[in-house]
């Protein structure tokens, strides 16, 4: 098929991209296929997505249905986060939490447990209270939150077969306004680490491993009580133009700022649908560290920042709750995520991660299934207590190991 994924850096070796436009055909395609993923939006970093064959759900009637006494929606699963964002817009309800980008297919953020930021805030699989799957066989199965087993079908990293619809849990509209806060000094950020991330309901802080922390980015939520103004955050101070995350971009990609009320979807994530996100030219990598290793692990990374910067546009770091969902990175743990947007550059990518995984290993990191990472299946499994379950429900949903791919050996499964 001779396509890239959004970054440009992978090229789908699929022979065939199959586009069907209901799901009974969607079921003969798969039932069909000796191998075949399902394909989202692309903007994961690997051969993650890839197989001999793919199927891209985006061919399916969009079909948006509200369920306001359950206090949720449900919608065809290859939708966008912004295409959502426009129909709740019309309902006056919301999502309790954004990426940092309205491009991403809710499924495909969904199967690998994509996340914003958020004391509070679990990662955006934690929204999901039913879902509904064509399995290798080409049957359709439906599931919901408490079903023995959700917890291991949510994030699925592609692996248990092609999610057709997603019920979300929704809530009534709200608006968010957004600050930032430049030069705030490496001291005061690990002295007042968590007061730092409980400043708003969705915190990420920015650097390039310097002198200080470049920005930090405060979301919080309007309510009726009045804004509680800072000139400063411990010794940070507030911008006072708008400003991009890659400090010399065009903010115009960005959501607005200076505290300016602006709806949820408008305001949660850093860039804006309709525009370029983060830079374009990049690769990603993230891990996830139990919150309480935060300090000694944001350390380790900074004691590495000679062999990092070079490579780098900037590293965001961001809170995420804990869940119970069993491929979760945040499964059984309050984490701090560590993201790097790296330059274009895959061989040094490469170099610098063996040495960061390395010094990240003691804290018991968790890479970002969506990004770039190294760790094998030998390195991951000890990470992830319920792994046997899910390759159980892998056997028993997809025996004939029509979604398995190499990315899923090498680094999940392991040889069969
Ligand atoms: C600019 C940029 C910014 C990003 N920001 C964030 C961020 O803020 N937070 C964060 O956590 N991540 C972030 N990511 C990573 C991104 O969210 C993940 O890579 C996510 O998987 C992308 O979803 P996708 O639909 O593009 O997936 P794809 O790359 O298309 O697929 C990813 C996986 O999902 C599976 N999948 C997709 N659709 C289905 C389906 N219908 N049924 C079953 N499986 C399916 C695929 O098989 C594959 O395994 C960012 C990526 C980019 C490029």
């Amino acid at each position: 098929m001779h396509e890239t994924n959004w970054a440009g850096n992978y090229r789908y070796r699929a022979g065939k991209l199959h586009r069907p436009s209901t799901v009974e055909q969607l079921q003969e395609v798969v039932a069909n296929a000796p191998r075949v993923r399902a394909l989202g939006s692309r903007h994961s970093f690997t051969d993650l997505a890839d197989s001999d064959e793919l199927v891209s759900l985006e061919g399916l009637p969009e079909e948006v249905a509200v369920d306001r006494e359950a206090g949720t929606v449900s919608l065809s699963a290859a939708l966008r986060y912004g295409e959502l964002a426009e129909v709740l817009e019309r309902e006056g309800l919301a999502l309790a939490n954004l990426a940092s980008l309205p491009h991403i297919s809710v499924a495909g953020a969904v199967a690998t447990a994509t996340h914003g930021s958020g004391d509070a805030n679990g990662n955006l699989a934690t929204s999901v209270a039913g879902l509904e799957l064509v399995t290798s066989s080409g049957e359709l199965l439906t599931a919901s939150r408490g079903d023995p087993d959700f917890d291991g079908l949510v994030v699925g990293l592609g692996a248990l077969g092609a999610v057709t619809r997603l019920t979300l849990d929704a809530e009534p509209a709200y608006q968010v306004r957004q600050r930032v806060f430049e030069g705030l000094a490496w001291d005061a950020l690990h002295e007042h680490f968590d007061q730092v991330t409980a400043t708003g309901d969705s915190v990420s802080v920015f650097t390039r491993w310097g002198e200080a922390v470049d920005q930090v980015w405060v979301k919080s939520r309007v309510t009726d009580d009045p804004e509680q103004l800072h000139d400063d955050l411990f010794g940070a101070a507030a911008a006072t133009v708008d400003r991009h995350p890659i400090i010399e971009l065009d903010p115009v990609n960005c959501t607005l700022q200076l505290g300016v009320a602006g709806p949820w979807w408008d305001r949660l994530p850093h860039f804006r649908m309709g525009f370029t996100p983060s830079s374009g030219a990049e690769l990603q990598s993230e891990y996830q560290i139990p919150r309480l290793h935060a300090a000694a692990a944001i350390g380790a990374v900074h004691a590495l920042a000679e062999r990092v910067r070079p490579l780098l546009q900037v590293s965001e770091l961001r809170t995420v709750a804990a869940d119970r969902l069993w491929m979760s990175p945040q499964y059984g743990q309050d984490t701090v995520a560590i993201h790097f947007t790296w330059h274009p550059d895959p061989v040094g990518v490469q170099r610098v991660l063996v040495e960061l995984e390395a010094a990240l290993a003691p804290f018991g990191a968790r890479p970002h299934w969506g990004k770039v990472f190294v760790a094998d299946a030998t390195t991951i499994t000890p990470l992830y207590e319920r792994l046997p379950d899910f390759k159980r429900l892998v056997d028993q949903l997809d025996p004939r190991g029509a979604f398995r791919n190499p990315w899923l050996t090498n680094h999940v499964l392991g040889p069969p």
